[in-house]
């Protein structure tokens, strides 16, 4: 088996340049990736001047749009906005950057990999870096990485047709907010594990119910984001949609059957009593009360 200097798991910028750096500096280099590229992955694709300046490939060549604006807004409504004399962010996308490095650290002589996952019983190389990303696996065969707090990311793309242009060009707007403030998301979760109902956790978290929670968050979605809530839709979204609305959508339909079933079986059971009520007057003729018998659907003999 060829041996190398070093073994770097992981394609990303951070695995693509250190790889580059490290062929550069002479080392035979090996790097391996699980996925094929191009290959996407969330991330918002803004490069920040400084770590363009710490980049030793140059990303022109990938870069999309130049950010000089910066808005910073507070829970969506105090919002202070900046221009910089020079862009801050260069904007780009992740499966064409990340492809634009690796394919730089392959002009540079490292060997490259695609579609390969690392495997801690077969490494023929001196040194290992890391590079596998936030669920990588190297740390936790090495025995590192204690203590990682795992969290949740959604990314949408939203295209200038959708989004207005001369509001969010060359702009960058970050959103210094929680959905809930007061309990967040996962007090809902939890709340709907234990209960096994979304009707029950929303009453018991937010305290009102499935059609109120849908309505205030469509509001609160449009409101915010203008034009953007239909993206806000699909992407905050995104997975939102997924998580939350789509079994809102069902929850809402299963409750409504049951409405309807108890209606139709409220029917059923008035026409049943009519019609024995019907039955017993014609059997038992004029042993009814009186004239004044008001039995609903009932034949007078
Ligand atoms: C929603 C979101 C928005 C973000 N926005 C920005 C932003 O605008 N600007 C910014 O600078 N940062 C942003 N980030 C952070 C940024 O995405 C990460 O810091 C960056 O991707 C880390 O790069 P990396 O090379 O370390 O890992 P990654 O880019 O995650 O690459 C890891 C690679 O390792 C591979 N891999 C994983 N496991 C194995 C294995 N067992 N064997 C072989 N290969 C493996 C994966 O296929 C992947 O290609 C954002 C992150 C998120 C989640």
């Amino acid at each position: 088996m060829k041996r190398f200097d070093a073994l770097v798991v992981g394609g990303g910028p951070a695995g693509s340049t250190t790889a580059w750096r490290l062929a550069d500096a002479g080392a035979s280099v090996l790097l391996i990736d699980k996925a094929r590229f191009p290959r996407d992955k969330p991330c918002g694709g803004g490069v920040t001047a400084r770590a363009e300046r710490l980049c030793p490939i140059d990303i022109s060549p990938v870069v999309e749009e130049e950010v000089d604006l910066v808005e910073l807004r507070f829970r969506y409504e105090d919002a202070v906005v900046r221009r910089a004399s020079q862009p801050v962010i260069r904007m780009t996308q992740r499966r064409r950057l990340d492809a634009h490095l690796l394919d730089a650290a392959r002009e540079k002589g490292v060997e490259v990999h695609e579609g390969e996952s690392f495997d801690p019983a077969n490494v023929a190389a001196d040194i290992v870096v890391g590079a596998d990303g936030a669920n990588g696996t190297t740390a936790r065969a090495f025995d590192l990485g204690n203590g990682i707090v795992h969290g949740v990311a959604y990314e949408g793309n939203v295209s200038y047709g959708v989004a207005d242009r001369d509001r969010y060009a060359n702009r960058a707007v970050i959103e210094l907010a929680a959905l809930d403030t007061a309990h967040g998301l996962s007090d809902f979760f939890a709340a709907w594990k234990r209960e096994g109902s979304m009707d029950r956790a929303i009453r018991s978290t937010y305290g009102i119910t499935l059609n109120d929670f849908e309505k205030r968050w469509q509001q609160r979605t449009r409101r915010r984001y203008g034009a953007l809530a239909l993206v806000s839709n699909l992407t905050i979204g995104g997975a939102f949609v997924l998580v939350v609305l789509v079994p809102l959508y069902f929850a809402r339909r299963h409750r409504d059957r049951l409405r309807m079933a108890a209606l139709v079986a409220a029917d059923e059971a008035a026409e049943r009593v009519a019609r024995e009520s019907a039955i017993e007057a014609l059997l038992h003729g004029d042993d009814w009360p009186g004239p004044g018998d008001e039995r609903p659907g009932v034949p007078r003999s």
